[in-house]
Parts: structure tokens; sequence; C-alpha cells
């Protein structure tokens, strides 16, 4: 199993297969996107032999992400791919929902287990406002298909901003009630390009946990290996409620992640200088030498990241390695 000098150990990969996207997110993307990788985004093979890899040295959960991964016309045989390697148990994909009414079906055909769809708003014009598109009702539809499907977990991720959500709590309170799907308010993180709109709409997660509890909402006791979010539960609702407070106190500790971008660069951290390519490691089945690379490599991981110093590392913003 992978570990670095902490004893923090890694069993979990995010994988970013684009870093196109075709929304245009204020905290993220706000003029569209601006790279030109599309023609060099990791290929099939190149992916089966990294999951290999990760696979053999213990990792049991991958995470498509991006840009926005359901833009790769190749995504059905990704999640086969990642899905049919021995020693993966959970194959999940955060998504903006554009294609989910559209795609899902086939998405749980190829083997998806788990699938996070980013909503910031419930109402329509201040999703548009916030993500430049104005797709509210039918990413919601999709979400209800995907219930009806039986996908087996379903989370919402909605960034907490100041100006547009703040007080919406009692609305997505409101949508858990009779669904069982987990809303995850995630505090906005400063990047390299969002220095300004961090600085009007950063808001506190701890304000949110303090509505919650006082509401009657209880803290669930995490389990060993569960991630960052501190999740919520409610007897008369359905769904639950989480809080991922990156700038809170030992938010790293706990860190189980590892990252590649879509050009197969390891990032061993979201907000860090450190990244190193690994993609010359999977031209050919080697996966001795990517698990010796990832084990040299994670000798740099440091404690924590230092978002709290205004340091955001290489990280202009999270499409770049998907957040
Ligand atoms: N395009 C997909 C989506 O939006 O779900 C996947 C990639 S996106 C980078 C992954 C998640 O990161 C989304 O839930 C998004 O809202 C979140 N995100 C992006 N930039 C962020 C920031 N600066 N702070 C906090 N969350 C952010
Ligand atoms: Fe695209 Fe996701 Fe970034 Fe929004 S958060 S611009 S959907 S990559």
């Amino acid at each position: 199993m992978l570990q670095d000098q902490f004893s923090r150990r890694f069993s979990y990969l995010r994988l970013s297969l684009t870093e196109s996207c075709n929304f245009r997110c204020s905290y993220c993307l706000p003029n569209g996107n601006e790279c030109h990788t599309r023609s060099n985004e990791l290929t099939l093979p190149e992916i089966k032999r990294l999951v290999t890899a990760f696979a053999m040295a213990g990792t049991r959960k991958i995470r498509l992400t991006g840009g926005e991964p359901s833009l790769r016309r190749d995504l059905c045989e990704i999640i086969s791919i990642c899905k049919e390697v021995p020693g993966i148990e959970t194959v999940a994909m955060t998504t903006n929902g554009y294609r989910l009414k559209r795609d899902i079906s086939s998405w749980l055909d190829a083997g998806l287990d788990a699938l996070n769809v980013s909503v910031d708003s419930l109402d329509p014009a201040t999703f548009e406002l916030i993500t430049g598109q104005d797709k509210l009702a039918e990413i919601l539809e999709g979400i209800e298909l995907a219930t009806e499907l039986g996908i087996k977990k379903l989370k919402l991720n909605t960034v907490l901003l100041r100006q547009h959500n703040s007080g919406a709590l009692p609305d997505f309170m409101d949508f858990v009630k009779h669904r069982a799907v987990t809303l995850r308010f995630i505090e906005l993180m400063q990047t390299g390009d969002n220095n300004a709109f961090f600085a009007r709409q950063h808001l506190s997660g701890d304000q949110i946990k303090q509505q919650l509890l006082a509401a009657g909402w209880l803290q669930a006791v995490k389990d060993k290996d569960a991630g960052p979010a501190q999740e919520f539960y409610h007897s008369s609702h359905q769904g639950g409620i989480g809080l991922i407070m990156p700038y809170s106190k030992d938010f790293c500790a706990d860190c189980n992640r590892l990252r590649v971008s879509s050009l197969g660069e390891l990032y061993l951290c979201l907000f860090t200088e450190q990244h190193r390519s690994l993609r010359h490691l999977l031209q050919q089945d080697q996966p001795l030498k990517v698990q010796q690379f990832l084990q040299q490599s994670l000798q740099f991981k440091s404690s924590s990241h230092q978002l709290s110093e205004q340091k955001t590392g290489a990280t202009r913003h999270l499409a770049m390695i998907g957040g």
C-alpha cells in the first residue's frame, strides 16, 4: 500500500480525463475553457496501465473528473476499463450534469458505481448566473433518472458562495427530505486565477454547521476510511448534508488521495507546486516501475496544504486537475 512519511495511506485516485469544460463557473473557469490540451489527453491504453499500476499499489477507488469528464467520447470505455481492473472496487465520477440525462444509463451499464453532480443553486436564474448555463431543470431531471435507474451512491456538490447560496440552506434541506441523496457544501477554495472572487465570496462552512445543529441535525461519526467531509443527518430527512471545509484545522491529516491530470502528471495535492509526469512510464506494461515512481514521489508530499497563507501552488483553477 502506498504510504507517505506521515503514515498516511493512499487508496483513492482522482483521475482527470480532460481539462476542457462547457460550463463557465464563476469560481473555476469564468471565461470558459482556455486550454488547448484536448489532443494530448491520456489514451485508453495509458489509462488502463495507469489504473492497473495504482490498483497493484493498493488503490481501491477511482474518481473520474476533469474539466468535464463527460466530454470524453470514450467515457464509457474508460469506465469499463477502470471497473475491470482487479482490485478496483468503486468507480465514481464528478460531473456538471450536462450529459447526465442523456448518458446515465450507458454510464451505469459500463459499471459506474457512484456519481457526484455539481448543483450550486436550486434556483434556475442563480444557477445560470454561477455556471453560465441555463440547464438546472435538465440536470435535476438527470438526477431523478439516476435514482430511478438505481445508482448506488449519488451526491450533490454545492460550492458555498456568500452572495449566491449562503441563505439557501432551507431549500437544500427540503431537497434532501424525500430523496436518498447527500448534498455537500464545499467551501470555496482560492486558486491562482480566482483571488478577487475568493475575497468577495468565501464563506466558512462553520456557519452552515451551526445552522444545521440549530435545526436538529446530528453529526455522524466518521468511518476510519471516510474522506474529509463532515456528514450530518436528521431523523425526518431521507438524505444527508455534508460539509467540506478545507480551511479547517487538520483537514489534511486523513488525506487518502492522489491525483493524475489528463496529461499524465501526478499531483500530490490539489494545491502544490509539486507535480511530475509519469506518462513516459505508461507507454508499455511496467506496473512495478509506476509503483516505484509513486512511492518515491510520495516522500515529497507535505503534511498539509498552505491555503491559509494564500499559497495555491501551481493550481490556476480546479479544472486543471479535478476538484
Ligand atoms: N466539471 C465537473 C463538475 O463541475 O462537477 C468536475 C470537475 S470540477 C473541478 C469538480 C468539483 O470542484 C465541482 O464540484 C466544483 O464545483 C468544485 N470546484 C471547482 N472549483 C472550486 C473552487 N475554487 N473551490 C471549491 N470547489 C471548487
Ligand atoms: Fe467546469 Fe466543473 Fe469548473 Fe464548473 S467547476 S467550470 S463545470 S470544471
